[in-house]
Formats: structure tokens, C-alpha cells, sequence
């Protein structure tokens, strides 16, 4: 029936998408339908999703040259670093949400939005099918497909559960707004039914017990939230209940907060101590059944079983299905994301990018490219290269790969780059010979730690604003590509590489304190780091309007309280 579905939906969009060209011509004004002829069909660029990726790719694209259709199941933006304030009432949903058309119609560009789903991608014939997700009754008419020039994947990715048994079915995430609401809503109603009468200690102690799985920055941040509550609120609110109140966060390693300093992650691990919220460490949940929570200690292996009241699932992210389809089909196989070159676009397609967390840069191509370029410098094959020729290869290295840079600070790697940096200008010194082998076995050693690029916003948004540049200027960096010499040839580089910058990390621990780790390892942990915390997020909304909402629900919540209605 899909199938069938499809084939029609083909048809309907052959005249569908002719009628948007013809449209575009029309309301610019300055053609009429009949001198349509004369006028260059605009390239059509289709977009996936309204996340960060994708809203921070159409704030900058200005280049009028485009037909731009976004495909999304949600025709709004949200500002997922305060979805956990919305968890306790800290914030109000609407206040980080921000519709799409708002962004759309102050740009000069062609754009238009279906509120859908794509549900396959067709790279051979350029075209993708969608299912309209709007919630009525359409007759059939809810798939349809849209041909595409250029077309950009920022599909994001979903929670991943591991197949841990029970999970989906008794677990809360914290991935969409719509998880946020209900968050609040069981939080506030444990509340109201911890408080009724006729029930044991025993009973009100497992309603309030708080369970959160995972200790990433969400899961930690959540913790936070609701300890605050807790003790902010909660005391006031429901004061012969506070006693059953328990927090236990779940993690499977051996801290919390891995990928932040050890300063930040001891500090946590000590003030969740202080606070009461019991961090147990080693402990993998094997099952999650309607009243029970399993785990099992790594050390010992022994299996504990805990009555809980509430359950977060916190613990990463995995592709979504449409991914992970379009990744077999393409013969990417079972990987955590899509891979893409160092111009975002999906490897072995030219007119298709990736971009935020659906997707990764290859790090395999760029160690097995960096042989190939150290191969052809060392052209006696004697395995060695002067200081000179090391610099400069290094250079273009990270010209080309960003991430090379990252490599570069590391410790494997800093005798040789220290050399270099000294040797720089000084003749005598430039010409000592190094052994590129060593070099390469050092780098390689990085690169099996080497993590790829965080799954952040702040990545995506890079990458929207990155590739929003790179269309702008698309037809000038045609004619006259960019980047070093040696690369210009091969046809791939019209622009430079995506180069991320890395502007630092926060975890709000709680109690008006947030943990800062900002570039050059410079860690704050505190009260002014809150106030940090505080200035960096007003000045990252999206709009002004959003930005008056969320300082006025800050505001609101110093002087009044979290609102503990439970709608
Ligand atoms: P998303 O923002 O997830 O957007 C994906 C978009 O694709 C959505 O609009 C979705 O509706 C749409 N979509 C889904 N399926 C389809 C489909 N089949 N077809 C078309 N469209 C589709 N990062 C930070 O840097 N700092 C933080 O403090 C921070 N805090 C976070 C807190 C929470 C609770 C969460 C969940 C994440 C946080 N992150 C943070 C991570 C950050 O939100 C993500 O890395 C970021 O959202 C990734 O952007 P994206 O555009 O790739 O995906």
C-alpha cells in the first residue's frame, strides 16, 4: 500500500513542485509568468528538520538564488538547553519554543514549510517522501514527495535505550518539549499523591522516589532542578511529605559528568553528596518494570531491585529510523551517525549534506588523507621531512581538517609540535629532519581517543550558520575555489572546511551554582558562574520575543516561586 501511496503522491508532486517554481517567479515581482523563460530556475534546496541544525541553517542563508522547502514534524524551534527548567516549572514551555514561520518571514529568501515527516530518502532520483504529521483526517493525501537539488539531513537523533527491558514503556525522556510538560506534570501529581490520605510511609516513600538514569549533563541538570524544588519549594508547599522526598541518580561508569574537567565532575559528585541525592556509581539498569527498578553493580555484579515512583532515561542519543534506513542504503552500515566529509556532506553524494547530531565527520578518511599527503611530500621516500616541510604540510593540514588542530594539542603529539613552533624562523633549525612515521603513529594513537565532535547545540548551530555561508556564496566559490593550493585541484574544496569552535561547556548543579568550563581549560564553579550562565542563555534566544519570556519567567520564579498547578 506504501508503495502504491508513493507512486501517486510522485505524480501529484511532479505538478506540485512546478507550481512552487512558477509561484517563486511570480511573487518576486519583478517577472511576469510570461517572461518566466528568461529567468534561471532557482535550485531547489530541501530542508530537514527545525532544530538547531536547521533553524540556525535558515536564520543565515540570504542568498535569493534558492527555492527553499524545510520539511519538519514540528513547525517550531525549541531551545533545548532549557528544556530541564521546564521539568519543575523554573520555565514555561512557551517560553523556549519559537514558531518556524516567525523565522521564515523576515528572510528575503524563497521559502516554504510542510509540517511532515520524511519517511525515505531516494538519492538516485533526488527525491524524498514525506508523511504530513499534522493531526487530520486527510484521506490519503497525508504522504507526498518532494524533488530536491541540494538536500540537507538535520533530522537530529532520539534517546537511545540500549533494548534495556521496560524502558520505553515506564521510562520519561527528556528530549522534546512535550517530554518536559509531562515531566512537570508527574513531578507536581507525586506530589499531590504522596499527600493523600490513607497511604502507608512505605507507599509515599516509592511515589517520591526520583530515579534518573544516566549522569550526563542532562541527567545531572535534572537532578538539580529537582532538588531545588525540593528544597525551595516542596518545604512549603507539601511540608508533611518533604521527609519521603528521595533522589537517587544511576551511572554506569565510574563519575558523573565524564566529558567535563575533573574538577567540575568532583566538585558535582561532592555537592549531590552535601544535598542528599544519592549518586551511585558503576550501576547498570538491566530492567524497568511497573514498580521496580534492576540494576546490576559492575564491580560485583550483584542485582539490586528499588521501588520507584518516577523514572528519567537519560543516557545518549542513537539515529533516528530514518537514518538509520538511509545509512544501509548507502552502504554506511551500522554506524552511530551519518558520515560526512569536512564540508558536511554525506559521503559519496555531492548534493547531500548533514548536519547537528545526525550526523558525524569522518575521522577514519582524514587519518588514511593525511598518509596520502605525507606520502607524496616525502618524495625521496626516505621517511623523513625537514622541520620546514613538516610546518607547512601541518598548516594545510588543518586548513583542511579542523579537527586536526584538536589532535595537535594533544600530548602524543606535542614534542614534535613543539619543535616546530620553536623551530619557526630559524633557519638552522628549520632544516633538522623528523621522522614522519613517528608523527603519524602518534596522531593515530589520538585518533583511536579521539571522540568525534560532541552531540551539541552548539556544534549544530555552527554547522546551520556554516553551511548557510557556504550556499550564499556558492556560484562565487565555483569560479574561484577556496583553500590552499595544493587541494583547489581536486575539485572538492570551493570552500574551506567546517571548523568547529569550541566556546565552552556549563553544568547547573543546583542552589543558584553552575560548573563552567570554558576554553584553555579555564573552570568556574559558583554563583558567578550562574550569573554567567545566566547572560550567555538571554543572549542565545533566537528572538527577542523568547529572550523577554524566559527573563521574565526567571524573574517571575525569583519573585513568586515555580508554579506548582500541574496544567
Ligand atoms: P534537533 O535540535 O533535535 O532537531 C531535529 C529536528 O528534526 C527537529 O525539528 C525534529 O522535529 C526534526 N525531525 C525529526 N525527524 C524528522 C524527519 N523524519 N523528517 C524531518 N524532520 C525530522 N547542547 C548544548 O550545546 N548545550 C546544552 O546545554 C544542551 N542541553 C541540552 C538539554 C537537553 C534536555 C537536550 C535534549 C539536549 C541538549 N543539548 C545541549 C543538545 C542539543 O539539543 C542537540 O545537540 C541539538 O538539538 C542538535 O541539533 P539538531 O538540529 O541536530 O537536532
Amino acid at each position: 500500500g506504501g508503495l502504491i501511496a508513493y507512486a501517486e503522491a510522485n505524480t501529484y508532486n511532479g505538478s506540485r513542485g512546478h507550481i512552487a517554481h512558477a509561484d517563486a517567479i511570480t511573487s518576486n515581482g519583478a517577472h511576469g509568468i510570461a517572461s518566466s523563460e528568461a529567468v534561471p530556475k532557482k535550485k531547489k534546496v530541501v530542508l530537514l528538520g527545525t532544530g538547531w541544525a536547521g533553524m540556525s541553517f535558515l536564520k543565515d542563508l540570504n542568498n535569493p538564488s534558492y527555492e527553499v522547502e524545510v520539511v519538519s514534524p514540528r513547525n517550531f524551534f525549541v531551545f533545548t538547553p532549557l528544556l530541564p527548567s521546564v521539568t519543575c516549572g523554573k520555565v514555561e514551555a512557551r517560553s523556549i519554543v519559537e514558531p518556524i514561520r516567525n523565522i521564515i518571514r523576515k528572510k528575503n529568501v524563497d521559502i516554504s514549510f510542510s509540517e511532515a515527516e520524511c519517511v525515505k530518502i531516494d538519492p538516485q532520483n533526488k527525491k524524498i517522501y514525506c508523511r504530513a504529521t499534522v493531526n487530520s483526517k486527510l484521506k490519503g493525501e497525508e504522504e507526498f514527495a518532494v524533488d530536491y537539488d541540494y538536500l540537507i539531513i538535520a533530522v537530529g537523533a532520539q534517546v537511545n535505550t540500549f533494548n534495556t527491558p521496560g524502558v520505553e514503556q515506564n521510562c520519561h525522556f527528556l528530549k522534546e518539549v512535550e517530554d518536559a510538560q509531562k515531566i512537570r506534570k508527574n513531578v507536581i501529581e507525586s506530589f499531590e499523591k504522596a499527600s493523600l490520605p490513607n497511604l502507608s510511609d512505605e507507599e509515599r516513600k516509592k511515589i517520591l522516589h526520583f530515579v534518573i538514569v544516566g549522569g550526563g549533563p542532562t541527567g545531572v541538570e535534572f537532578a538539580a532542578e529537582l532538588y531545588d524544588f525540593v528544597n525551595e519549594d516542596v518545604v512549603k508547599l507539601y511540608p508533611k511529605v518533604r521527609e519521603f522526598v528521595k533522589i537517587t541518580l544511576l551511572e554506569a561508569t565510574d563519575h558523573i559528568l565524564n566529558m567535563f574537567d575533573k574538577r567540575i565532575t568532583n566538585f558535582a559528585e561532592g555537592k549531590f553528596g552535601r544535598d542528599g541525592i544519592d549518586v551511585k556509581l558503576g550501576s547498570m539498569v538491566t530492567k524497568i518494570d511497573d514498580n521496580e527498578i534492576s540494576t546490576k553493580a559492575r564491580g560485583n555484579g550483584n542485582t539490586t531491585n528499588t521501588p520507584y515512583g518516577m523514572v528519567l532515561w537519560s543516557t545518549g542519543i542513537g539515529p533516528r529510523p530514518l537514518i538509520k534506513e538511509f545509512m544501509k542504503q548507502i552502504g554506511q552500515g551500522n554506524r552511530r551517525a551519518l558520515a560526512t566529509d569536512e564540508w558536511l556532506r554525506v559521503e559519496g553524494f555531492d548534493t547531500i549534506y548533514a548536519l547537528g547530531d545526525c550526523a558525524t565527520i569522518n575521522q577514519r578518511k582524514v587519518m588514511e588523507d593525511i598518509s596520502e599527503i605525507f606520502k607524496k611530500a616525502d618524495k625521496d621516500e626516505s621517511g623523513t621531512l625537514t622541520v620546514k616541510e613538516f610546518q607547512e604540510i601541518i598548516d594545510d593540514i588543518c586548513e583542511r581538517y579542523p579537527q586536526v588542530e584538536l589532535y595537535l594539542k594533544s600530548k602524543q603529539v606535542r614534542n614534535i609540535v613543539d619543535l616546530l613552533k620553536e623551530a619557526k624562523g630559524d633557519a638552522a633549525k628549520e632544516s633538522i629532519e623528523l621522522n614522519i612515521e613517528e608523527f603519524k603513529s602518534a596522531l593515530s594513537q589520538v585518533d583511536s581517543q579521539m571522540k568525534n565532535l560532541p552531540a551539541t547545540a552548539q556544534v549544530a548551530n555552527q554547522q546551520g550558520a556554516y553551511l548557510a555561508k557556504c550556499f550564499n556564496r556558492m556560484e562565487e566559490c565555483e569560479k574561484n575555489p577556496e583553500g590552499p593550493a595544493r587541494f583547489r585541484g581536486t575539485g572538492r574544496h570551493r570552500f574551506h572546511p567546517f571548523r568547529y569552535r569550541h566556546l565552552g561547556q556549563f553544568a547547573p548543579l543546583g542552589g543558584e551554582q553552575t560548573a563552567a568550563q570554558l576554553p584553555g581549560d579555564w573552570v568556574s564553579i559558583g554563583h558567578s558562574s550562574q550569573w554567567l550562565w545566566y547572560s550567555v542563555y538571554a543572549s542565545k534566544q533566537v528572538s527577542w520575543r523568547t529572550r523577554a519570556l524566559v527573563v521574565s519567567d526567571w524573574v517571575r520564579r525569583f519573585i513568586f516561586g515555580r508554579d506548582t498547578s500541574g496544567i
